[in-house]
């Protein structure tokens, strides 16, 4: 049986990765020219890493990513509003939390796919499905034929829009800058990853090695994100946020930073049609505000392998996939929804009132929440 994948990104990648390791015969077209040094790092919670202890990519990522102990929410000026330790999480799963660059990430997942053929430059333009077969044409004008085919193509997935018509993106009327930066430090935070909430804006950073900061700015906007900040001056932005702020901000090559807004999918009813299936953003694109959606994408990856391993049955294979993850990763979208309002309040007393009962929130179940979201139910 031959399976296409449309997409490499961290979805498409692992679900090679595991597909090739259950013996099936894969292949992978990719719009893009080539794999370019994306600049900005990812947190993999250990939810994801669990995944990759057993796909056998464990040992890489945290050779060459940062180990992250603790989440922590502060105020501007770094006081902190709530922390969670993953201790008690990794002695329970045995995985623990990396954050790395994306490229490197993309390195260690491409160099698992010895012998799979990447197509690069391929841009699928559309598909067709008889009973055993999907037909598949790029928009160089070439065409293929698989037995299955894969949609790991993000967001924005033209595999999604030729198998459903209904689907709805959500505007989070957020911005984002994000960056990478060489740069020292306070040793506290090597091993933290800290999110500065502050007044309608919020600033992230973490280490991605040894070396190199990885950060995140987001901030309201009202119509026109791309109008409203064309000419930010993101150190004026942040300038009431701690002086180590404005540190990495200002440290950062300006053309290193990639900027965009905040989307995300509406939950959709069905993840697949006839021999079509959808993985990662693809299926279920969240907002960032909870650094999971890669690790559902790589969930999700993983599981669509095993059960196309075990079910004879294409249709109940993906069926199987929506039974084990959907309900899971819906809730991932609506939390993530919820925590970016939260975050971006911008009424004086609302923060006020969000700070302080954040603050009174007790430990124990602050970790349980968190943890709930790492266990793996395959
Ligand atoms: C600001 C920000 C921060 C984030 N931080 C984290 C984090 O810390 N942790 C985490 O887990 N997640 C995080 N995420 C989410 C994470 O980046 C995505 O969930 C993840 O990259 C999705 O992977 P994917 O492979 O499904 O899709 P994508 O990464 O979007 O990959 C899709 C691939 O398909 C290709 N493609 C697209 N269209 C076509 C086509 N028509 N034909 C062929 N190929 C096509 C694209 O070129 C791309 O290579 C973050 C997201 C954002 C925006």
């Amino acid at each position: 049986m031959k399976i296409s994948i449309i997409g490499a990104g961290i979805g498409g990648l692992t679900t090679a990765i595991a597909l090739k390791q259950k013996g099936f015969e894969v292949e992978i077209f990719e719009a893009s020219k080539d794999f370019r040094k994306a600049g900005s790092g990812i947190n993999l919670a250990i939810n994801a890493m669990q995944v990759f202890r057993r796909l056998g990519v464990y040992k890489e990522i945290s050779s060459l990513g940062s180990y992250t102990d603790s989440l922590l929410i502060t105020d501007e000026k770094l006081n902190i509003i709530t922390k969670v330790n993953l201790v008690n999480a990794e002695r329970e799963f045995k995985a623990k939390t990396f954050a790395i660059h994306r490229a490197t990430l993309h390195t260690i997942l491409l160099n698992k796919l010895n012998g799979v053929k990447i197509h690069l430059n391929k841009k699928l333009k559309s598909l067709s499905q008889t009973n055993d077969e999907v037909n598949f044409i790029f928009e160089d004008g070439t065409a293929y034929t698989s037995n299955i085919l894969i949609g790991a193509d993000g967001i924005h997935s033209v595999v999604r829009k030729s198998i459903f018509d209904n689907t709805e993106l959500r505007i989070a009327k957020q911005a984002c800058w994000r960056g990478i930066v060489k740069i020292d430090i306070p040793k506290k935070y090597q091993t933290e990853l800290n999110e500065l909430w502050g007044k309608g804006k919020r600033f992230g950073f973490v280490h991605i090695n040894e070396n190199e900061v990885y950060w995140y700015a987001l901030a309201n906007y009202k119509t026109d994100y791309e109008k409203e900040f064309s000419n930010i001056n993101l150190e004026e932005l942040f300038s009431n946020f701690s002086p180590l702020i404005k540190k990495i901000i200002s440290k950062t090559e300006n053309n290193d930073i990639i900027f965009n807004e905040m989307i995300d999918l509406k939950p959709i009813s069905s993840w697949y049609y006839k021999n079509v299936c959808l993985i990662g953003d693809a299926s279920h694109a969240t907002t960032p505000n909870m650094g999971q959606g890669a690790c559902q994408a790589i969930e999700s990856a993983y599981v669509i392998a095993a059960c196309l391993s075990t079910e004879k049955n294409i249709q109940t294979a993906f069926y199987k996939l929506e039974k084990i993850r959907k309900k899971d990763a819906k809730k991932i979208v609506k939390t993530s929804w919820t925590v970016g309002k939260m975050a971006h309040l911008e009424n004086r007393f609302g923060i006020f009132l969000r700070n302080n009962i954040m603050r009174l929130m007790p430990k124990i179940l602050i970790e349980k929440q968190s943890t709930s979201i790492y266990k793996l139910n395959y």
